[in-house]
């Protein structure tokens, strides 16, 4: 398959709007507060310090959205990897709802964000699919919906006959409708964010890599090859690209790829049958994959990645022969664009807000669901660096979940993952 691989973000280069004009770092400075990693998490954390009358200033090593926000599937999806009532059975009732109530306004936090700072980005919010492709599965996403159902959730069931008509596939038996979720061009979000924080009075440095944290009495000077920064409080917001920046980080979560291939906007018979919902949707039981329209047209399917930080062509090609089980008539016309990049898991799929050393706070883990939780999961870091507690939201007052044996746990998650792939292709014929 041929394929054109213009940029690290894809597809999303190509279609997103305009970066903000940022420097580089030129000279020593201080603020009250430093943000390194120009993600969701960092951006949306500038923007909230900044509104709230603080100093900020934001280091990142490329360019902002550069990271896994700038490359990821774009779908908003609300609520954290734990259903309500696993949270309530881990932290009690009372901190468990807390979580889901966090978990549940990231979307309208997004949706929010979007409409104040008039931030073009594609968005809509019409609804996110999770899919079923087995009873099993189905039984599952059954239990889901009536949990966020009983929590007055906006979730439906969809019967097999609703899917297809959705979807415009018939590979599925059914699955469950959120309303509260959709999709954005994630580069483009990013960008707005970076412009809305700007314009709120934070600062923003691209092309400027922290590379060491050093403590000077109360505060942390974090140094760069073009000159160093000083701050009272630090937030690392670097998810899957953090690198060695600190030792109880590595530990703390393991990074894995995920990759996406996409369409030349559609032609007219291939519009009006695949996806014609347009709705996004994810599958992650079945394939392990995710998709959507963009609003050119185009048919962009994501999948669960690799675990190594190489890039693995044959998954570009497995993206696209699980588009083609879905939609035998994408063959056609095929993918001409392929984009791939890291994010953070962490061991109980849970997101972190810690505080590694006085000061010095990390942002962390949000398992594939960062697009509306690492936007939230920033307006929970800025409220940490104004010094406010939040004694009842578990995943700010968990230590970092390290993994045990880190170190080994990474080849064997990649020999179970191989053995799990050929099968999948051997099941296939
Ligand atoms: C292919 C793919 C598809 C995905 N699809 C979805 C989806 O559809 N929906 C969803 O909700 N989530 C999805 N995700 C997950 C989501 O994109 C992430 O959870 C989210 O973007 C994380 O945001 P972040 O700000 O924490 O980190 P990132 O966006 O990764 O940002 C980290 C930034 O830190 C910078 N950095 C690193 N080290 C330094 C340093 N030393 N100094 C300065 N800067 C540094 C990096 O350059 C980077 O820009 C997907 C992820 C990928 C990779």
């Amino acid at each position: 398959m041929e394929m054109r691989h213009p940029t690290p973000q894809g597809l999303w280069t190509e279609t997103g709007i305009a970066a903000p004009d940022v420097p580089t770092l030129a000279a020593d400075c201080a603020a009250e507060t430093a943000i390194i990693g120009g993600g969701f998490c960092g951006l949306s954390a500038a923007l909230h310090l900044a509104e709230a009358g603080r100093e900020a200033i934001l280091l990142e090593a490329e360019t902002v959205g550069w990271g896994a926000s700038g490359r990821n599937g774009g779908q908003v999806i609300a609520g954290l990897k734990l259903d309500p009532h696993e949270m309530t059975a881990k932290f009690g009732r009372e901190r468990g709802l807390a979580l889901h109530r966090f978990g549940a306004a990231t979307t309208d936090l997004v949706f929010s964000l979007i409409e104040r700072f008039q931030i073009r980005c594609e968005a809509h919010r019409e609804g996110w699919i999770q899919a079923a492709h087995s009873p099993r599965i189905m039984a599952e996403i059954a239990a889901r919906a009536a949990d966020l159902a009983a929590q007055g959730e906006q979730v439906e069931l969809l019967d097999r006959e609703r899917m297809a008509a959705l979807l415009g596939t018939d590979f599925y038996r059914g699955g469950m409708l959120d309303r509260r979720s959709g999709m954005v061009q994630p580069y483009s979000y990013a960008r707005g964010l970076a412009a809305a924080a700007l314009a709120a009075g934070a600062r923003i440095f691209a092309g400027t890599c922290v590379t060491h944290l050093e403590r000077e009495g109360t505060r942390w000077r974090l140094r760069t090859p073009q000159g160093s920064v000083t701050a009272d409080q630090v937030l690392i917001a670097t998810n899957g690209y953090t690198g060695d920046l600190h030792p109880a980080l590595r530990p703390a979560m393991i990074v894995v790829q995920s990759y996406q291939v996409a369409t030349e906007p559609l032609p007219p018979a291939l519009d009006r049958t695949v996806l014609p919902s347009r709705l996004p949707v994810s599958d992650l039981m079945q394939l392990g994959v995710y998709f959507r329209r963009d609003d050119a047209g185009r048919f962009i399917i994501g999948g669960r990645g690799s675990l190594t930080e190489r890039e693995r062509l044959d998954l570009f090609e497995d993206a696209a022969e699980n588009a083609y089980r879905l939609y035998p008539a994408l063959r056609e016309i095929g993918f001409s664009l392929r984009w791939g990049g890291k994010l953070a898991l962490t061991r109980d799929h849970l997101p972190r807000l810690v505080t590694l050393e006085p000061g010095l706070h990390a942002a962390y883990g949000c398992n594939g669901r960062g697009v509306a939780l690492a936007t939230m999961l920033g307006k929970l870091a800025a409220e940490r660096l104004r010094g406010m507690a939040h004694p009842d939201l578990p995943i700010a007052t968990l230590p970092p979940a390290r993994y045990p044996l880190h170190a080994l746990r990474l080849p064997a998650m990649m020999a179970i993952a191989k053995f799990r792939r050929l099968r999948r292709r051997f099941l296939r014929g």
